[in-house]
């Protein structure tokens, strides 16, 4: 089909995709889909507009031929679409892809960890911001107890579908003084435990520089209670900055795309909601793959938009975040899937 794997402007390979499966969400996290915004009369795609399973299966396959080995299911809140573990087995039978990952507020683990380990996937990222139902409680936007969201992790858990990963989003005033006992609870529960800095997705979630807390303070914080060592990266391209307990109670990563950026090794595509590429997560607008599915075109007509609209790519906006890109027009997170 291709003779050759698609490289970027930049020399980056592709290997990811990020896919999401909804724009929907059964959360309002403040930094993601703040309930001002996203109420109840916001217009979420509707079903027609969202690729089906056959369809993203169809796209997942000729990403594979271009060089993708690693899947991650998201949203939106992936668990919220229906029968997601059919969606789980179809890409798990591609030949080539080494592993499948899901990204979830946990919210619906519980129930549906056993038809998605069944189906295939092998591992989660759960995200949880506080361990305090109170700060917790009003960034998820629905007052969702923490308690629901460890019984997910723990239902993950039970079924093999581990490690799992915390993903963790601090924002500065807001869930700081959490980070620490999130650190302790995680060493404790053999937990990953991954710091995110807030980030300037989108256009409605009021970023600012001034409510990020920099990965080094990050670090500073549990280095405090708990001596660190740095870990080597376990692939080129990770994003996450990897530390290790001295003591060998396990480890964590830091992903701090706003203090220490890390286009260079990116080498990520995300599948919107809706059928769109897009090379980057602070991208104004995607290329249209539905508009070619839904038209007709072969799988190498496909493989030609894809590999094209890679090998054009250029981005780095995180290296080149400053004053003036701050203004631009950015899709939302939730769109695409983080
Ligand atoms: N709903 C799922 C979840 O929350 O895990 C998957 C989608 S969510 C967009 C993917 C990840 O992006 C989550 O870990 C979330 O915390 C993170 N995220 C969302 N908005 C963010 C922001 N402004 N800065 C940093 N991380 C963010
Ligand atoms: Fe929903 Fe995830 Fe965004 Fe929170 S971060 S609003 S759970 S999509
Ligand atoms: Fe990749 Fe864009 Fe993030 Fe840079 S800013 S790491 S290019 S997604």
């Amino acid at each position: 089909m291709i003779d050759e794997l698609p490289r970027d402007r930049l020399g980056r390979r592709l290997h990811d995709l990020r896919i999401s499966v909804t724009d929907r969400c059964n959360f309002r996290c403040t930094y993601c889909m703040p309930s001002e915004i996203f109420g109840r009369d916001y217009a979420f795609l509707p079903r027609a507009e969202i690729l089906t399973f056959e369809e993203i299966t169809r796209l997942a396959r000729l990403f594979v031929g271009l060089g993708v080995r690693k899947l991650r299911l998201t949203g939106g809140e992936p668990l919220v679409r229906r029968d997601l573990p059919d969606l789980v087995a179809k890409l798990a039978a591609i030949e080539g892809v080494e592993d499948i990952a899901l990204t979830t507020n946990g919210a619906l683990l519980r129930a549906q960890s056993r038809s998605l380990r069944e189906a295939g996937l092998r591992r989660v990222t759960v995200s949880l911001d506080s361990l305090d139902d109170a700060v917790f409680g009003a960034m998820n936007g629905v007052r969702f107890p923490v308690a629901r969201v460890l019984d997910g992790i723990a239902a993950a858990r039970e079924v093999g579908l581990a490690p799992v990963k915390v993903n963790m989003v601090v924002k500065r005033g807001v869930n700081e003084e959490s980070v620490l006992p999130m650190a302790r609870y995680a060493r404790a529960h053999g937990l990953t435990l991954r710091l995110i800095e807030f980030m300037d997705v989108g256009q409605s979630n009021g970023w600012r520089l001034a409510d990020v807390v920099p990965a080094a303070e990050l670090v500073e914080r549990i280095a405090g209670e708990f001596a660190l060592e740095p870990v080597p990266p376990a692939y080129p391209g990770e994003v996450a900055t990897r530390w290790r307990y001295a003591d060998g109670a396990g480890e964590i990563g830091i992903i701090a795309s706003v203090s220490q950026p890390f286009c260079g090794a990116c080498t990520r595509a995300r599948l919107s909601a809706k059928g769109e590429l897009f090379t980057c997560l602070f991208a104004a607008s995607g290329t249209d793959l539905r508009a070619l599915l839904r038209g007709g075109a072969s799988d190498d007509e496909l493989v030609a938009a894809i590999a094209g609209r890679w090998r054009a790519r250029g981005d780095r906006y995180s290296e080149l975040r400053s004053a003036e890109t701050t203004g631009l027009r950015r899709v939302e997170m939730f769109a695409i899937g983080g």
